[in-house]
């Protein structure tokens, strides 16, 4: 598919309008250059009259005229940069415009890409906006509907209430800890996982890595006086690994972190029913674990056979009443909408069957075609439901949660998620977790320890963020953690200097 641009130079205009394209075609390709062939879907003309823009045009291949709209006519002052953002978000606006009625769709999400949007409204109101004035932005920026702003609101609600000094949580840090290894992986996974049983050897020198870690960032925490908010063991799954493993790990963050015992929030993910045994419950006990993850994704076999994950319903199922049985009062379980050959119907039965747990939080994910995942890969190989049959089963979905109590509290997007909808975390009001709230809406610094652990130093002053990522997999990591935590202290020394 190809979109030419006419009236536009600024090779910076490209990206913006190519990932607008995107939420209407697949692989659009945008280009200045006079693009005609068979692939020319559009052509997009951009007038100028004495330096203002006016109008903007659309046609189709055969240059009939499909939308004329004039531009907001504003005043575009300031800095280079700042003068190129209004004008991209000008030109943004109509080319929205101009799509959807090509297309007929409708993006509830407006152009905002790239953005995290409860970030945004947080950003807004922190700096003083009344929520009107914030709405207005986001819809006047940004062509956001007022049914997602509607939603963006209640989730900024519903954080402000469960932390309610989110805004003055800077001097503070969360943990996230990256353990590898899942029993298998799945077809849409792009996280550093991998199959534990090919890995073996690699796992005790990814530990002794990871107790190096901990020891050295709880040595600097505890010098600097840095409180640690909430921690989280991700991955991979956290639980591929023994019970006596995760034992002496508990053991290493006690030791080093500074008061554990105070950390708001412990969560361990769990995701894959196939780890969890009762002697790996009764360690996440002693440790006192606040919250666990079982993920489902979908009640049905078929499906789970056809993603990769190679353990059954019946498993999961079970593995939750085992770990309710022995004591696990928060448990958080993950649906995706749209999972090869899953519909409305497929997807209804799993909410049926979610009803019979009732887990404290229930996290529903879009399915996105992630570029390296073995799904983006074979897509070919996979039937998914269409953009209005993913809607209708996000309608489901948060129907659905509303009517047996939970409440949204934290949302994200992705690049190339199905329909151009979000993922939404419910849950029963005061169970939410709190580390999520944090990794979303970037308040403090996150430090990521283990492999492929992303950290997020955020500067305490100006809340610039400075990206740090561990090596993806085991071998690197095992070659470099030394280096890798240096390199952190020295940043986290910087940022908690004064
Ligand atoms: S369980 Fe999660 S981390 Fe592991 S392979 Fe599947 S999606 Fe990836």
């Amino acid at each position: 598919m190809l979109i030419e641009i006419k009236g536009l130079q600024d090779e910076r205009f490209l990206r913006p309008l190519r990932l607008i394209a995107n939420l209407f075609f697949e692989n659009t390709k945008v280009t200045f250059a006079k693009g005609k062939g068979p692939q020319l879907i559009a052509s997009f003309t951009v007038k100028y009259s004495n330096g203002i823009l006016v109008d903007v045009e659309l046609t189709d291949q055969s240059s009939s005229r499909i939308y004329k709209g004039s531009c907001r006519k504003e005043d575009i002052e300031g800095t280079d940069k700042e003068r190129f953002t209004q004008l991209k978000n000008t030109v943004s606006y109509a080319y929205l415009d101009a799509l959807q009625q090509l297309t007929g769709i409708h993006q509830k999400w407006g152009f905002l890409t790239g953005i995290r949007p409860t970030k945004l409204l947080h950003k807004s109101l922190r700096e003083g906006a009344t929520k009107e004035e914030a709405h207005r932005f986001l819809h006047d920026q940004y062509s956001i509907t007022d049914e997602k702003i509607d939603l963006m609101q209640e989730i900024v609600d519903r954080q402000l209430q469960v932390v309610p000094d989110l805004y003055d949580l800077r001097n503070e840090v969360s943990i996230y800890i990256g353990i590898p290894f899942c029993p298998t992986k799945c077809a849409y996974c792009t996280f550093p996982a991998y199959a534990i049983a090919a890995q073996r050897s690699s796992v005790p020198i990814f530990l002794e890595g990871l107790h190096y870690e901990i020891e050295k960032i709880g040595q600097v925490l505890k010098e600097l006086k840095v409180p640690i908010t909430t921690i989280y063991y991700g991955g991979g799954t956290p639980t591929s690994v023994s019970a006596k493993d995760m034992d002496m790990m508990y053991e290493q963050m006690y030791k080093h972190f500074p008061d554990v015992k105070n950390v708001r929030e412990i969560t361990v993910e769990a995701g894959r029913p196939d780890t969890i045994t009762p002697e790996k419950l009764e360690v996440l006990n002693k440790w006192n674990i606040d919250r666990i993850s079982i993920n489902p994704q979908s009640y049905s076999d078929e499906t789970l056979k056809a993603i990769g994950r190679h353990h059954s319903v019946a498993e999961t199922i079970d593995k939750f009443h085992m770990a309710r049985e022995m004591g696990m009062n928060n448990i958080n379980m993950d649906l995706i909408i749209g999972l090869p050959g899953e519909g409305t119907k497929e997807f209804q039965h799993s909410l049926d069957e979610t009803e019979k747990l009732m887990p404290e939080s229930l996290t529903v994910h879009t399915l996105s075609f992630k570029r390296a995942s073995e799904m983006t890969q074979n897509k070919d190989k996979y039937q998914v439901a269409d953009r209005y049959e993913v809607e209708r089963m996000m309608n489901l979905a948060e129907s659905w949660t509303r009517e047996h109590g939970y409440v949204p509290y934290y949302l994200y997007r992705q690049q190339n998620i199905l329909g151009n909808l979000e993922n939404v975390g419910y849950s029963f009001p005061g169970q939410e977790s709190i580390y999520n709230i944090m990794i979303m809406e970037e308040q403090q610094t996150i430090i990521g320890i283990g492999c492929g652990a992303a950290s997020k130093f955020i500067d305490r002053h100006t809340g610039a963020i400075q990206h740090f990522a561990n090596p993806k997999d085991p071998k690197s990591y095992n070659d470099s953690y030394k280096k890798y935590t240096e390199d952190k202290i020295q940043i986290l020394k910087q940022l908690f200097a004064d």
